[in-house]
């Protein structure tokens, strides 16, 4: 295996961050390959890799990151591990309580990024509870503070709700965790998080170029022609190219896959750039329409996305 690296930005609190993770949700039979993809995946050279405790594979994850080292691939350090609170822990004292059941599942003693999944508080049992993301940020704050994150953000924040934490922080979010791909390609929120210094991490890099349950005829799919123009100028796969997209547009792309030829190939993209032409040209796929969208958040206050 050739192991291709991917460079590293510092983010609004200094630290390094690789500019591409190992995306890891899937199906109860990925969670059972996840152990061995994150094995392959830091030997071809990824370095950083995107959990959380809503994906249920914490522990599957700590096992491949507890292999590598134990090889001798990487040491904890050269590693970067983000990983995420869920809507049922969004009071104060509940943040690090969770934190540390997640580090305790991924067995390890600090993760590089924290993020809050998502601004709604739910209960339990689903119903949504009364609580203010900017109290989940103060236990977001408490978390770095104790050195259990050494970075801290949110995800599927709109740019009103991060204003809002702006406005009241003591510790800046470094990331927002938001959907990206050339059907949603969100000039706005990136361009507003650029003007705050916050980096953006875009999940669902394929976006409907993947098969998903609804809607499946959405261009571009991995056989555009738009898009094989320019994997063929360059030597690349068309997914290559929209991670490259995702890349040449600042952000930094997550991935996921279990299969190890395509976990090779989704990390081997540091050797070519994209035009701005190109770039404008993918930007036109854009259809304002979201891969994620949780249509039950829909009347909720903090419901963070377009309602159109
Ligand atoms: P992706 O856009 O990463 O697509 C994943 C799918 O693409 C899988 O079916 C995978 O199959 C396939 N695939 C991977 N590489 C290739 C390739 N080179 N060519 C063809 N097909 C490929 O979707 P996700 O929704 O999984 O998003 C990525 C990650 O982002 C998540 O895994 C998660 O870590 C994060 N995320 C965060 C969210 C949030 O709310 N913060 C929401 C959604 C995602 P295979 O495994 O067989 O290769």
């Amino acid at each position: 295996t050739r192991a291709v690296q991917a460079p590293v930005k510092l983010l609004n609190d200094g630290n390094k961050i690789p500019i591409l993770a190992l995306g890891t949700y899937g199906s109860r039979e990925d969670i059972s390959r996840m152990r061995q993809a994150v094995y392959w995946a830091i030997e071809a050279g990824y370095r950083h890799i995107d959990t959380a405790e809503l994906y249920n594979n914490e522990v599957e994850i700590g096992q491949g990151i507890a292999d590598a080292i134990q090889k001798g691939l990487v040491t904890r350090e050269e590693l970067f591990i983000t990983t995420k609170l869920w809507n049922n822990h969004h009071a104060r004292d509940q943040v690090i309580p969770a934190l540390q059941d997640s580090l305790k599942r991924l067995g390890l003693n600090y993760v590089d990024l924290y993020l809050i999944h998502s601004p709604i508080a739910q209960k339990a049992d689903g119903t949504f509870e009364n609580i203010d993301y900017l109290d989940t940020w103060r236990g977001m704050e408490d978390a770095k503070k104790l050195g259990l994150a050494k970075s801290i953000g949110v995800s599927n924040f709109n740019s009103e709700q991060i204003g809002r934490i702006l406005k009241s922080c003591e510790i800046k979010p470094a990331v927002n965790q938001i959907e990206v791909n050339p059907t949603l390609t969100q000039e706005q929120l990136i361009s507003y998080c650029r003007s705050v210094d916050i980096d953006v991490m875009s999940y669902s890099p394929f976006g409907f170029m993947v098969s998903r349950r609804k809607e499946n005829k959405l261009s571009p799919r991995f056989d555009d022609p738009e898009l094989m123009k320019i994997a063929e100028k360059y030597g690349k796969t068309t997914s290559q190219v929209v991670l490259r997209y995702l890349i040449d547009r600042g952000t930094i792309p997550i991935p996921k896959s279990t299969n190890k030829e395509r976990i090779i190939q989704n990390i081997d993209i540091f050797d070519f750039s994209l035009t701005e032409d190109e770039i404008a040209n993918i930007n036109k796929f854009n259809k304002n329409i979201r891969v994620v969208d949780i249509v039950e958040w829909r009347d909720h206050p903090y419901y963070p996305f377009n309602k159109a």
